[in-house]
């Protein structure tokens, strides 16, 4: 999400005039930390850039070959920027500019009016803003894979997250406007996008829908007029077309719109040939129409993040996650019902406010029930501002959480080394994205499933000449399963193929 960030600001700093990227800070007019505010840890390595930095502009005068030029300016942006607004323009001359995640399009004013030394800030969220008619700037050109943000924003109120204060409220993109995008990338050579947002899934166009709008105003005190609206709102329960079965919502459901579903169906029927996959969704939102686009579209990629933060119901109702353990194996029962050989992966937390040693236990459980492809854990770090923060306390020890965050990182190594293990033999549709950094004789991409695959560059059959070709990026070839390692699998060209094409040969 970040990144797509970073391509949104330089669309609009290149419109206001600006150059392009250089590659050192000391070349630089404005040095842009694009932040994320979700643990500790990356706002720890923020400051440690940010005094890096400071020391460039406080030496600058001192080497005679730049002082034509007056220092960078530096912008923090993103969800720092939104969180810690008042403590960075504090910072002692460290930062110039402070652009929180809905006012990028402030960016270049807020860069000239520090011209003469003053601080500028704008951190005010929106309830509509979602740059849809910005065309992001690639940083990586040559890439054969891309990012697309669809909405922003998310109406979930996790107690341990920080987002919904850093990012606001959900608002999505005219789906025109995000085909368009992708017709832009597939004209690229783009070969596959992921659709992103903070609660992807949860996506609603009611751009054509008259008479509803996502908000009517903001307001200085964002949790309040949440909490006044979650009082005044019946619970949604499931609603078959738009909740997954067994989940609630915070915030009533909008039941009109145009919903994640048809946005699928709409890019996967225009684009055959290009794959798609989308990140970061939450389980609630997973209803049967699109586990059946999915299903049903050869190019919706069959892989799901579907994180459960913990196996837990007692922590899960303390994090206010919406679901029981219960709702959330029957739903990982359903998709798989529906998508036979689905992959899926999802995050977790060790070490949640309150969590005892059986807590942890059911957490490790479901990891072996589930048997997941890929997993980001990580030990709980209390976040000021959120829920959690104002009503739980932090009380399970560091060591402890350290101790339990190694064991869900063994379970989990050893229940998905089976999942890698049991596609030996298989064949597997791969994305050329490039060569392996470790080994230039070999091409690396990624399967259907999101797991990287490597493999020879040696030339291969074409799937409809039969002559030997070379292959290249943005190639679709067909790989036979011969390696595991614990996070990748290696394999056997047979032959260069479409993406068309490989779904319509009997398996
Ligand atoms: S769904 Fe929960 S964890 Fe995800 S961004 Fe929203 S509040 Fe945070």
């Amino acid at each position: 999400m970040n990144f797509n960030d970073l391509e949104v600001v330089l669309a609009i700093m290149k419109k206001a005039g600006y150059g392009d990227i250089v590659q050192l800070p000391e070349e630089s007019d404005v040095i842009l930390i694009n932040t994320c505010a979700i643990r500790d840890n990356a706002e720890n390595k923020i400051w440690q850039r940010l005094n890096y930095f400071k020391h460039i502009k406080s030496n600058w005068r001192k080497n005679g070959t730049k002082s034509s030029r007056p220092p960078p300016k530096v912008a923090v942006l993103g969800c720092m920027a939104e969180r810690l607004k008042e403590k960075l323009i504090e910072a002692d001359k460290m930062v110039d500019v402070v652009c929180g995640p809905d006012a990028y399009r402030d960016l270049p004013r807020l860069l000239s009016s520090v011209e003469q030394g003053q601080q500028a800030i704008n951190t005010l969220l929106s309830l509509e803003e979602t740059y849809a008619d910005v065309s992001p700037v690639r940083i990586a050109k040559d890439s054969v894979t891309a990012f697309v943000s669809i909405m922003r924003g998310c109406n979930n109120m996790c107690s341990f997250c920080i987002v919904p204060f850093t990012r606001g409220r959900e608002r999505s993109r005219p789906l025109e406007s995000i085909v368009r995008e992708v017709g832009e990338l597939w004209e690229q050579g783009v070969k596959e996008v992921t659709l992103l947002g903070q609660n992807v899934n949860s996506y609603c166009d009611l751009s054509n829908t008259p008479g509803i709008r996502e908000g009517e105003e903001d307001t200085p005190d964002e949790e309040q007029r949440r909490e006044e609206e979650k009082k005044k709102t019946k619970k949604s329960e499931a609603v078959s077309d738009v909740l997954s079965s067994g989940f609630s919502a915070i915030y009533r459901t909008n039941e009109s719109g145009l919903r994640f579903a048809s946005l699928l169906k709409c890019l996967a029927e225009t684009y055959p040939e290009m794959r798609f996959r989308f990140t970061s969704p939450h389980p609630k939102d997973f209803p049967d129409d699109l586990l059946l686009v999915m299903r049903e579209q050869h190019n919706v990629c069959n892989s799901i993040h579907l994180p459960v933060q913990s196996g837990s119901s007692r922590v899960l109702e303390r994090m206010r996650r919406g679901y029981t353990r219960e709702a959330y194996l029957e739903l990982v029962e359903r998709i798989r019902e529906i998508i036979p050989g689905v992959a899926l992966s999802s995050d977790f937390i060790a070490g949640f406010c309150g969590e005892t040693e059986e807590d942890h236990l059911q957490t490790l459980s479901i990891v072996e029930t589930v048997g997941y492809e890929m997993a980001y854990m990580f030990a709980y770090s209390m976040r000021e501002k959120t829920p959690a923060h104002r009503h739980d306390v932090d009380d399970v020890p560091e060591e402890v959480k350290q101790r339990r965050l190694s064991e869900l990182i063994a379970t989990f190594k050893r229940s998905s080394a089976a999942r890698y293990h049991s596609q030996l033999g298989k064949t597997q549709l791969v994305l050329i994205e490039a060569p392996n950094k470790r080994n230039p004789n070999e091409w690396g991409g990624r399967c259907d499933s999101g797991q990287k695959v490597f493999f020879s560059r040696a030339p291969v059959p074409d799937h409809q000449s039969g002559d030997l070709v070379d292959t290249k990026p943005g190639d679709y070839v067909a790989v036979k399963i011969l390696d595991t390692t614990f996070a990748s699998l290696r394999g056997e060209p047979l032959r260069r193929t479409s993406l068309q094409a490989f779904y319509s040969e009997p398996s």
